[in-house]
């Protein structure tokens, strides 16, 4: 049908030589500094070789660059989108809440708009692909010292002490097991690379005995700072769980945590399937 339309819409050579032929032909182009082949469609007057797109044909090369682009520069193409999208049976609109950006966002990236590095590794995650990065780490370099900023941007946002003097971390490795999956689900990476294990009483870092006292001492000025992504990540979850109580009946809560079997690894590839936030 489509095709028919087109043929409706034929075009007259500009330089008044009648009737343009239409052209399918592979063009190599260079795009963003990268060389792709592009099947493009559109008019060409056998007289004087000129060429011309309708709008819709020039619609869909643009289109099909972005996605030869993106195919080449190994990021997920506008079709890839759609199609994962579907197979898991999200709406736009889902995929828009599990990373916390506009619907025009996803319409954008299907319809052809290409989406940063970043934004790349959140589309993946928040559509289940397992082989994204680390699953222990979520992409980042484990640091102690960013654990602290972390727990103590919380501090000043919930107004109350979490780091406590012989704490066991019930608490606060609560708010920093949603920080780091939040933000990997959100931003395709986890905010202190901390690895986390299914424990009788939630999700806890990783053999936090052997780590407490090290965070405790930390130097936070020794970490990288938080970016302001980062940061309002760390401020929307503890307006949300504004007492320990509520972070913690949460995480409990999170069907992850749960079907973990004691002492496992919580993978961050799950941090699309977190339902508390
Ligand atoms: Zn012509």
């Amino acid at each position: 049908m489509r095709g028919n339309k087109m043929k409706e819409v034929r075009m007259d050579c500009p330089g008044g030589h009648g009737k343009m032929m239409l052209r399918k032909t592979k063009k190599r182009m260079t795009f963003r500094g990268v060389n792709i082949i592009v099947p493009i469609e559109q008019y060409r007057c056998t007289v004087c070789g000129v060429e011309a797109a309708t709008v819709t044909q020039a619609a869909r090369i643009q289109k099909t660059m972005a996605d030869a682009y993106r195919k080449t520069v190994n990021l997920l193409t506008g079709r890839e989108i759609v199609e994962k999208r579907k197979r898991l049976g999200l709406t736009q609109e889902a995929l828009a809440k599990r990373m916390n950006v506009g619907i025009a966002s996803i319409k954008r990236w299907e319809g052809g708009t290409i989406q940063s590095k970043s934004m790349d590794r959140a589309l993946r995650i928040a559509l289940g692909d397992q082989s994204v990065g680390d699953s222990c780490t979520g992409n980042r370099e484990f640091s102690i010292p960013r654990i602290k900023l972390v727990l103590k941007e919380f501090e000043s946002v919930l107004g109350k002490r979490l780091l406590k003097k012989n704490d066991k971390f019930l608490f606060a490795a609560k708010y920093l097991w949603y920080a780091d999956m939040v933000a990997h689900r959100e931003m395709g990476e986890s905010l202190t690379g901390s690895t986390y294990a299914a424990l009788p009483y939630g999700p806890q870092l990783n053999n936090y005995k052997d780590l407490i006292e090290d965070i405790m001492k930390a130097d936070e000025s020794k970490a990288e700072p938080l970016n302001r992504g980062e940061k309002r990540i760390v401020t929307r979850i503890a307006l949300k769980f504004p007492e320990e109580r509520m972070v913690y009946d949460a995480a409990h809560k999170e069907k992850i945590w749960k079907k973990q079997p004691n002492g496992a690894i919580i993978p961050y590839t799950d941090s699309a399937e977190l339902t508390g936030f």
